[in-house]
């Protein structure tokens, strides 16, 4: 499943993509994490991207682009990918589609995950930092004294706590800005498509898991891409099965008439076969049989049965002379003939 993730800082993209990778098995691509890599490695990207970032730029779409390429090309990526940090507006959108669409790797689904804006601000500006063990609190939704006795690893003692200058209450209010500007339209680009599905992620974090889950079941379910892949799938299996009925008969065709050339010794060596499987079935019939000749043979004595109970019926009937008598009979043959009807 090849999805994004789409949501402002503080809508908890991290958390649930870390959830997706361990549930799904599939890796989250992380863009600023491939450009790393490329920049230490030296790959010919990697030092096109170096080059701009030392002259202060931005690195292109078209570096980044094919940083996901190479990656798309890497065997873990088979089942899927959750892409981490791009596209952020329309025409970096535009370009994975293309790209994608080229590779034959189309995304399944892209999930909003939407939480208010006074919200999305609580919980950024609410960031503490370790600066010992880098462990992140936040002080507006952890009460004070659970992070008082939470003893740092590094130190022994209480977490040392401050403030990253990304998560002050300005830039916060900065960083939404640019989400609402840039990446907010692809909201309707994706919707476009007909592979946006939109969550609430507020609230619980398992709670907003379960929402995600479900959202990209029903993703699946719609994408043109997968309604393809269902479709096939089910012609294939028609067509299994077309061929299993097709070739059940041309392999009971030679066998009968091989049986008829056969000489009359064989046929009652046949029957008596016959009689043990039909003895076995009865047994078995007598068990909850499940095989379909047993079942057959179970309801053929089932119903030689109900005609015998029927008889029984019928002369207890003639005994009988009373109304009610006579109507609860009535009720028994039908039930009885019922029976019979069911198991044949
Ligand atoms: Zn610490």
């Amino acid at each position: 499943m090849r999805i994004v993730l789409l949501g402002a800082p503080g809508s908890g993209k991290g958390t649930q993509s870390q959830r997706l990778v361990k549930e799904h098995g599939i890796p989250q691509i992380s863009t600023g994490d491939l450009l790393r890599a490329a920049v230490a490695k030296g790959t010919p990207l990697g030092v096109r991207a170096k080059e701009a970032m030392d002259a202060g730029r931005l690195v292109e779409d078209e570096i980044v682009l094919g940083m996901i390429r190479e990656r798309l090309a890497e065997p873990d990526v088979a089942n899927g990918f959750i892409l981490d940090g791009f596209p952020r507006n329309l025409l970096q959108a535009d370009a994975l589609d293309a790209l994608l669409t080229e590779l034959g790797q189309p995304l399944d689904a892209v999930v909003q995950m939407d939480v208010e804006y006074d919200e999305l601000m609580r919980r950024i500006s609410g960031r503490r930092s370790c600066a010992d063990c880098g462990a992140v609190f936040n002080v507006l939704t952890t009460p004070a004294q659970q992070i008082e006795n939470d003893k740092c690893p590094k130190t022994g003692e209480p977490h040392k706590l401050f403030q990253r200058p990304d998560d002050t209450e300005e830039t916060v209010a900065k960083r939404l800005k640019v989400y609402e500007e840039k990446t907010r339209p692809l909201i309707d680009f994706y919707r476009g498509k007909g592979i946006l599905q939109t969550i609430n992620a507020e609230g619980d974090v398992e709670e907003i898991t379960e929402r995600l889950e479900e959202a990209l079941q029903a993703a699946t379910v719609q994408t043109p891409a997968a309604a393809a892949k269902r479709k096939a799938a089910a012609k294939k299996k028609a067509a299994a099965k077309k061929a299993v009925a097709e070739k059940a008969p041309a392999r009971k065709a030679p066998a009968k008439s091989a049986a008829q050339k056969a000489t009359a010794k064989k046929a009652p060596a046949k029957t008596a076969a016959g009689l043990k499987r039909a003895a076995a079935a009865k047994k078995a019939a007598g068990k909850g049989a499940t095989t379909k000749a047993a079942g057959k043979t179970a309801g053929k004595k089932a119903g030689a049965k109900g005609t015998r109970r029927r008889t029984a019926v019928a002369k207890a009937g003639r005994k009988t002379k009373s109304a009610p008598a006579r109507r609860t009979l009535a009720k028994k043959k039908s039930a009885v003939k019922k029976a019979g009807k069911r198991s044949r």
